[in-house]
């Protein structure tokens, strides 16, 4: 028992911990396996790019300097190729502390705030934490139910939270719905889309909700230098909104959040053309390894344009999953996002592909 809990503000009694993916090494620790491949974080299985490895190098001789707390470089890097001003840009440590920040600069603990049920669950933990009130709308088809969600809206919400495409069900809103969507928006609400996936979507109907900013300024959008770019461990992220968003945001960021380490590798990483395309194509074919795999298993799966694939199971997956452990691969349960019949794979190398189906093989038959 937690002996200061009773100490804690209401929002944070209520609350566990963020469940992370399995790391490979506790897995290797509690099993004695090895090669185990990790499929559970939605992080690029090429790995960093060439470009951001080489400044990575040098910068490990500039360490004992705090960092550029205005992120000049990398802000006009990014306004330029989103056409919008430098001013409108946010950088945070991983795109989750603008998650963050949009709730405490906006929310109190009497406000609400609207997501859809099997969403992203930083939007829980940061709605909790500041003891708002979640207003969780029931999905639709796996994704968000943007009617549903303007009827939830009252005079106490304060902000909506949408993942486009969303974690982990993969589902994606096409432009038209979701700029009627923010635009229908009472004015005291912020939207938030959060645009982790942005660069992995093929599809022509799929928005760029920056190009909405102009006209919205209570909107804010949030892209990612961990998924891509395969910087996860350096944790950057980003946001784009008006200036006057931005300015607030600001306000509350710690001075230097984002080390020097990031946003020299996400300079580079931005001009990593080839990498980029390599991990689109590498995606792409993977998703389509994967879902080839479930077809002929028999599986249904919920259509993705992410990194990563929901299977269900058509039953309780958490034996699914402690099986494919025992197989050295690692996946990641999504019960506790109310789909305790599905299971979601991160879309990994052509070969961890292949190890991940042997292994689903296996265990199924
Ligand atoms: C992975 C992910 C993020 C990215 O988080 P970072 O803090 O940038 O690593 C944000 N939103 C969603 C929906 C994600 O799946």
């Amino acid at each position: 028992m937690n002996k200061l809990e009773h100490l804690a503000l209401a929002g944070v009694r209520g609350l566990t911990s963020y469940q992370a993916g399995k790391p490979a090494e506790e897995l290797e620790r509690e099993l004695g396996l090895s090669e185990i491949i990790k499929l559970a974080s939605n992080e690029n299985p090429l790995g960093a790019g060439k470009l951001a490895r080489i400044v990575l190098r040098k910068g490990c001789n500039e360490l004992s300097r705090y960092p550029d707390g205005s992120g000049y470089d990398l802000k006009n890097k990014l306004a330029s190729r989103l056409n919008v001003e430098a001013d409108q840009i946010v950088l945070g440590n991983g795109s989750n502390e603008l998650l963050e920040l949009v709730a405490r600069v906006f929310v109190s603990a009497e406000n609400e705030v609207i997501f859809s049920e099997h969403s992203f669950a930083v939007y829980s933990l940061v709605t909790q934490a500041i003891g708002a009130k979640a207003v969780v709308v029931p999905a639709s088809d796996w994704g968000n139910d943007l009617s549903a969600m303007l009827t939830a809206i009252t005079d106490a919400t304060r902000l909506i939270f949408i993942a486009n495409p969303n974690n982990p069900t993969g589902t994606w809103i096409a432009g038209d719905e979701l700029e009627a969507f923010v635009r229908q928006v009472p004015d005291h609400v912020i939207v938030v889309i959060d645009e982790a996936y942005f660069e992995y979507v093929q599809e022509p109907d799929y928005p760029n909700a920056v190009n909405w900013l102009p006209s919205c300024p209570n909107l804010l959008v949030t892209r990612t230098f961990s998924k891509i770019h395969g910087l996860a461990a350096l944790r950057l992220g980003y946001g784009i909104a008006s200036s006057d968003m931005s300015e607030l945001l600001n306000r509350v960021r710690q001075p230097f959040n984002v080390n020097t380490l990031a946003s020299v590798a996400g300079l580079a990483a931005i001009d990593d053309h080839e990498h980029i395309q390599n991990s689109i194509k590498t995606n792409h074919q993977g998703l389509r390894q994967i879902e080839q795999a479930c077809n002929s298993l028999g599986l249904a799966y919920i259509p993705s344009v992410g990194n990563f694939l929901c299977i269900d199971f058509s039953k309780p997956a958490m034996p699914i999953y402690d099986a494919l452990l025992r197989e050295g691969v690692i996946v990641r349960p999504v019960a506790n996002d109310k789909m305790p019949d599905f299971l979601r794979v991160t879309v990994g190398t052509c070969t961890e592909n292949a190890r991940f189906i042997d292994a689903l093989c296996k265990v199924l038959a």
